[in-house]
């Protein structure tokens, strides 16, 4: 089978950016992208700027993404960000289980397994991410690791709701460290974490696209995304400069 995924580049703002920073990139990104785009692209950025992007990028092919969600619908929880709030902005994507979040929230598999399942509900689609630390890597841990953080996630799915997320392989030591797993090294978990998809359910496994994130850059996207099962990126430090991330989005084709 031929594949048919359409490839997603996800620039994850994390926290930075300003209203002023935020209008100058997105100008600056709005005006590179109609020569570049052929994939989809998303901007997942903090969530006092949503109105601000969503008004910005109205018209425009790219998508508005959150950071987070709570897996709470709505209540006493201060601090957190409701669903149904993406919604009002026209998020399309939310990122559930980045490693920062893992790491520094606490959040374990079955919080973001329930993220992701608040989101799906409320039709945003998640962006799943999983991943290794460099420990586990050494340790012949890797799939082990990421086949437990995504099992969590199948575990609250409907068999039918899983071509419906996406997927990050984001191996922790990559992250912002400048040191990107090879393309071999990723297209080896994409695989697994394919194979774990097909486990349940074989015929979305084929549709769902697992980006890899951590470290892509202009200068070694175009090796990644030609990975068979390399269906995009999930873009941190080089999303933050317009020249980095258009060229990561001219390479998705
Ligand atoms: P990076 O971040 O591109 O700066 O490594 C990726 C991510 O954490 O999503």
């Amino acid at each position: 089978l031929p594949n048919m995924r359409r490839k997603l580049v996800a620039g994850n703002w994390k926290m930075n950016g300003s209203l002023a920073a935020n209008a100058a990139l997105l100008a600056e990104i709005k005006a590179g992208m109609a020569a570049v785009a052929v994939c989809d692209v998303a901007l997942c950025a903090p969530a006092p700027y949503f109105a601000q992007c969503q008004a910005e990028l109205a018209g425009s092919a790219i998508a508005l993404g959150g950071q987070d969600v709570s897996a709470h619908a709505a209540g006493a929880y201060t601090g957190e960000i409701a669903v149904s709030m993406l919604q009002d902005f026209a998020c399309r994507y939310v990122i559930v289980g980045h490693s920062e979040r893992r790491a520094y929230h606490a959040e374990t598999d079955e919080l973001v397994a329930q993220k992701a399942l608040r989101a799906l509900q409320a039709g945003v689609t998640p962006i799943v991410c999983v991943g290794e630390t460099l420990g586990e890597r050494e340790a012949g841990q890797t799939d082990t690791v990421v086949g437990r953080q995504l099992q969590a996630v199948l575990n609250v799915l409907e068999a039918g709701q899983v071509s419906e997320i996406v997927v990050a392989y984001e191996p922790v030591w990559a992250i912002g460290t400048g040191k990107t797993a090879t393309p071999q090294m990723a297209q080896d978990v994409h695989m697994a974490l394919r194979a774990k998809l097909a486990e349940k359910n074989s015929a979305a496994a084929v549709e769902v696209r697992i980006l890899y994130g951590g470290s892509m850059k202009p200068e070694n996207a175009v090796e990644l995304l030609a990975m068979p099962d390399i269906d995009g990126g999930l873009i941190g430090g080089a999303a933050l400069k317009a020249a980095d991330f258009l060229a990561i989005v001219a390479a998705a084709r």
